[in-house]
């Protein structure tokens, strides 16, 4: 469903209990917001925050579900704030889910006030609680963009087929299958986005991007990363690091860093001056899809689009080889 059909059936949903808040809405009420989402048929509302989760969701769910997700193609999470609509939107999820682990920073109070009964699934917790914490200290609870890791985010299909069949008992087999299919699926990229990756001569192998959100990456695909901002993109990037940085370029001949779909380039175009300052041209590559999907209805706007665009542009702007072809599951 479109945000603008979403924000018009929650403006009527609304205007139909005027002076009412969230909190008070009676059952016959939380009825007929689910009626108007288009849930009536018998299908379960599923909301999901980001679209690496949302596109999980909605794949492994399919016809059974009615998906929606709050953040579309080039929001940055980390400075999200829920609208009225899409806080009536979360409680009245039938399953709600998000990736904790902070990188919805702004809608921890939503968070800390959800429904006790209500079916919940913080994924990139839960991935890193199963998956991540044992990998040792690289990989740490502050660092909350777990689905860079290909391999790790190939554990989320099945936990949320596994909620699903919590909502539909009756479905179970069928959303494992799904699980299953769409685990196998990101292992098979996993294992392509490390061959382009090592195509990169190994001493231009830095990925250099506008925030820190590419470490699960870097460690995962054997390239060293360096984001101009921290680990949240509310922090800005000092000018300390900015000329480290550029020394960096410099000496090793990096022929390109990144801009990312959800940051503002400022901070990287200060890089390109910096550098053009000490006469080396260096290319302003990208957008990479980091904290965002790309456009939905494209491929870039699934999380395998979006992750074999990574894999693709990175490999390309750093000297490695790419083929025409696309990951083909
Ligand atoms: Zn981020």
């Amino acid at each position: 469903m479109s945000k603008w059909v979403k924000s018009s059936l929650l403006i009527l949903v609304f205007a139909s209990f005027a002076g009412c808040t969230p909190e008070v809405l009676t059952d016959n009420s939380l009825t007929a917001v689910r009626n108007d989402l288009g849930a009536a048929d018998g299908r379960r509302l599923c909301v999901s925050t980001t679209g690496m989760i949302g596109n999980l969701v909605e794949t492994v769910g399919g016809e059974d579900v009615h998906s929606v997700t709050l953040m579309g193609a080039g929001v940055d999470p980390h400075l999200f704030k829920p609208t009225r609509d899409d806080v009536v939107l979360v409680r009245q999820a039938n399953a709600l889910f998000y990736n904790g682990l902070h990188l919805e920073g702004r809608m921890g109070a939503v968070f800390n006030h959800l429904p006790p009964s209500q079916l919940k699934l913080v994924i990139g917790e839960w991935v890193w609680e199963q998956h991540g914490r044992s990998d040792g200290d690289s990989l740490h609870a502050e660092d909350p963009h777990i689905w860079m890791d290909v391999s790790l985010w190939a554990e989320a299909p099945l936990e949320i087929a596994r909620t699903l069949a919590i909502l539909q008992p009756e479905n179970k087999t069928v959303l494992l299958g799904r699980g299953e299919k769409l685990r196998k699926q990101l292992l098979a990229l996993d294992e392509y986005g490390q061959k382009l990756i090592k195509t990169i001569p190994e001493n231009q192998r830095v990925l250099i991007t506008s925030h820190d959100a590419f470490q699960y990456f870097g460690k995962r695909y054997n390239i060293e990363v360096r984001g101009v901002q921290g680990m949240s993109t509310e922090s800005e990037a000092g000018l300390a690091t900015i000329s480290e940085l550029v020394n960096m370029i410099v000496d090793r001949e990096i022929p390109t860093i990144f801009v990312e779909s959800s940051v503002s380039s400022n901070t990287m175009r200060a890089l390109v001056e910096g550098c053009a300052a000490r006469g080396k041209q260096i290319q302003l590559g990208g957008p990479l899809y980091a904290d965002a999907l790309g456009p939905s209805g494209t491929y870039e706007g699934t999380y395998i689009g979006m992750m074999d665009h990574n894999f693709r542009v990175i490999t390309a702007g750093l000297g490695g080889t790419v083929t025409d072809k696309r990951f083909a599951p």
